[in-house]
């Protein structure tokens, strides 16, 4: 297929809702903004109705800024709500999780499986010990496990602390230590491109200075030959072999359901407190509005578990729904860079939500990977994680959805729990880039330093004018943390501020520019990372770009850009058809053309990866150390260390 090229900036491009898509919608008319907007208390009150209460609340919401109670006095669980009740049902013989492992090993647990297998491993922990309120660590591989350690905790009351597989035994140590946690789940190893990821070892070299863990619970996953510690180890099967399903713990709303730690690409990693009745409300009703979910829906999302959007939108939000959720252990492109498509084909996947990280890496790997595949059964897709350039947009929106699948950008933060900015996909016009307007019920704004509005236009910082049910309620351990870094920035006004800049168009959509402290100025010009890298992407020969502020004796800072090329580019310089020197010419009038002179980059770098954290996002700031020179901070979440090594070496500030 031929790519097509539009000449038109990314605003003036709108996609309606597909009529057929309209028609089925969950949500088919405006109607909810203004009715939610006229209470949004008696709106999150019918969205609560969604779930199962042991008691009911009081009051929805007691506001004494910045805190927040939600849904006050009531009693339910989490386990409960995304298990127990559907066992009432047919549901009981639905398939709960359908899992791939990357070796090619598969399992299917319906919900009575689920039910069974949550149920014996909260009855073990009980008996090793944990107790209502005690945290829990969770440093598995991406197995039905994960999801079923994640609500037995929740269904004895037992805050989970998930760690990343991918994270390094200093990594879990820090966390475990911030969260003091009693127990740690683990496996024996997970596979990784082929690769075994050795968890016990990160484990155990994790605890020689995690005194607080007493007992490791190791799920067998590999399957090697392996002592285990019989004082401190054992094995999940053995433990849950003679258990039979406890009954679910009642917890207050407050309670707190999980302890998580952001993925760190602005500085040290913080403990994210979420509680438990207004967390579920707010997953289960974004997850049933945004994404349309239906009762027979594949629904697949890529996330680990060890972020925000493998708590709320893989485990807690689909499941409290009842969905059919899938679940994949590996990488996208092992053994080659056709997975994805051929386990959307293979399960019949309809909802598919991934990363503009992924949509970027499989452009680079070209379209000619999807050849083949039947992905007609697809209806939505989603995006999390940074702002998606129009260009990766359109490339999901054309190659994947095939031109049918509304594409709903979805921001929203560790911190904030639920989606907060998004379309709902059967009413609301899309704009390649712009994640849309806010969710109903949700005050969302662009404003200036002292807080005050922004017109269209105009750029500003993101900010949330009011309580919301699924907002974290505070940092681990760090109170005044939560106060001055989130809710401090106004002196005299109590708004959420995000760290994100953002600019409303015309039509009151939401762009997100990037974080605020990547925002460049150039000579009393101010310029979004986001823009220029999204410009840089159009350019055919790019892959991804990440774009700087590097300190400039005249100018404040100069534009200074790291640039990844598509592989067949990259092949026709290393031929000699092509020179570094052009293509880095090229690339700075391209810049010039699209957004302005005051935008040409001084240099252009180019790299074979970018520095990304293990969630895939780009580590600006450690590029900007690199650019000049500076120490590089905190490098505990980043996922390829050898990268920064390399472009130090390369372009690092000689001064
Ligand atoms: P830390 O807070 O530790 O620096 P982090 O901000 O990367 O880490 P997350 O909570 O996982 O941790 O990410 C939230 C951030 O990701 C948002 O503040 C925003 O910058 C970016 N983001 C997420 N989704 C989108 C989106 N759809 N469009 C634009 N940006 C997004
Ligand atoms: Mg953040």
């Amino acid at each position: 297929m031929a790519r097509q090229k539009e000449a038109v900036l990314p605003e003036e491009q709108i996609f309606y809702p597909p009529e057929r898509f309209a028609r089925q919608a969950n949500v088919k008319s405006r109607e909810i903004y203004a009715k939610a907007q006229a209470s949004p208390e008696l709106f999150w009150a019918l969205q609560a109705e969604r779930l199962d209460w042991f008691r009911k609340w009081d009051k929805v919401l007691e506001w004494d800024p910045p805190f927040a109670r939600w849904f006050v006095n009531a009693k339910l669980n989490a386990c409960y709500n995304c298990v127990d009740r559907h066992l009432k049902t047919w549901r009981r013989n639905k398939a709960a999780l359908i899992f791939e492992g990357e070796p090619g090993d598969t399992r299917v647990l319906t919900y009575w499986d689920l039910y069974r297998e949550v149920g014996r491993l909260a009855s073990a922990l009980r008996k090793l010990g944990v107790e209502k309120g005690d945290r829990v660590a969770i440093y598995l591989p991406m197995i039905p496990e994960l999801p079923i350690a994640m609500l037995a905790c929740a269904r004895i009351g037992a805050p989970h602390l998930v760690v990343f597989g991918g994270f390094s035994a200093e990594a879990l140590r820090d966390r475990i230590n911030d969260a003091g946690a009693k127990v740690l789940i683990t496996a024996d190893g997970g596979w990784r491109r082929g690769k075994i990821v050795p968890l016990l070892r990160n484990a155990r070299l994790a605890l020689e200075e995690a005194p607080s863990v007493e007992k490791v619970v190791v799920v067998k996953r590999i399957g090697q030959e392996l002592e285990l510690d019989p004082q401190r180890e054992c094995w999940y099967h053995e433990l849950v072999a003679e258990e039979s399903p406890c009954s679910p713990e009642e917890v207050d709303s407050e309670d707190m359901l999980f302890l998580l730690y952001t993925s760190g690409t602005t500085g040290k990693p913080k403990g994210i407190v979420h509680t438990t009745g207004g967390y579920l409300v707010g997953v289960t009703a974004t997850l049933h509005m945004t994404f349309d979910l239906k009762e027979e829906d594949v629904y697949w999302c890529t996330a680990d578990c060890g972020w925000i959007t493998g708590h709320s939108y893989l485990v807690y939000g689909p499941l409290a729904n009842g969905a059919t959720v899938l679940l994949y252990e590996g990488a996208p492109d092992w053994p080659r860079p056709d997975r994805f498509w051929q386990i959307i084909d293979r399960y019949g996947v309809t909802i598919f939500y991934t990363a503009p990280t992924a949509i970027r890496a499989f452009m680079r790997w070209g379209e000619q990977w999807l050849d083949g595949y039947d992905l007609s059964s697809l209806r939505l897709l989603g995006t999390v994680g940074e702002p998606i350039n129009p260009e990766a947009w359109l490339w999901f929106y054309q190659y994947v959805g095939r031109g049918k699948c509304p594409i709903v950008d979805t921001w929203w933060q560790t911190e904030t729990g639920m989606h907060i900015i998004a379309a709902l996909p059967g009413i609301t016009p899309l704009k390649p880039g712009s994640a849309t307007v806010p969710l109903p019920g949700l005050k969302v704004d662009v404003v200036d330093k002292e807080g005050n509005p922004l017109p269209p236009g105009e750029e500003g910082l993101l900010v949330i004018k009011e309580p919301w049910p699924a907002m974290m309620r505070t940092v681990y351990g760090d109170e005044e943390r939560y106060v001055k870094e989130y809710w401090g920035r106004f002196p005299g006004k109590w708004y959420y501020f995000s760290g994100d800049g953002a600019r409303k168009d015309s039509h009151h959509y939401f762009w997100i520019l990037g974080r605020v402290d990547d925002v460049i100025n150039v000579a009393g010009h101010r310029l979004s990372t986001m823009e220029l890298e999204s410009a840089l992407v159009e350019h055919p020969a790019v892959a991804e770009a990440a774009v700087i502020g590097k300190a400039h004796e005249i100018k404040g800072q100069a534009v200074v850009a790291f640039v990844t090329l598509k592989d067949e580019v990259f092949a026709e310089i290393k031929s000699g058809k092509r020179s570094w020197q052009a293509m880095e010419e090229e690339l700075k009038a391209h810049v010039t053309a699209k957004i302005g002179a005051i935008a040409r980059p001084d240099a252009v770098y180019f790299t074979a990866e970018l520095p990304k954290t293990r969630s895939g996002k780009i580590m600006r700031r450690l590029l900007r150390a690199i650019a000049e020179g500076k120490v590089l901070g905190d490098v505990s979440t980043l996922a390829n260390p050898e990268v920064i090594a390399e472009l130090k070496r390369r372009y690092g500030d000689q001064e």
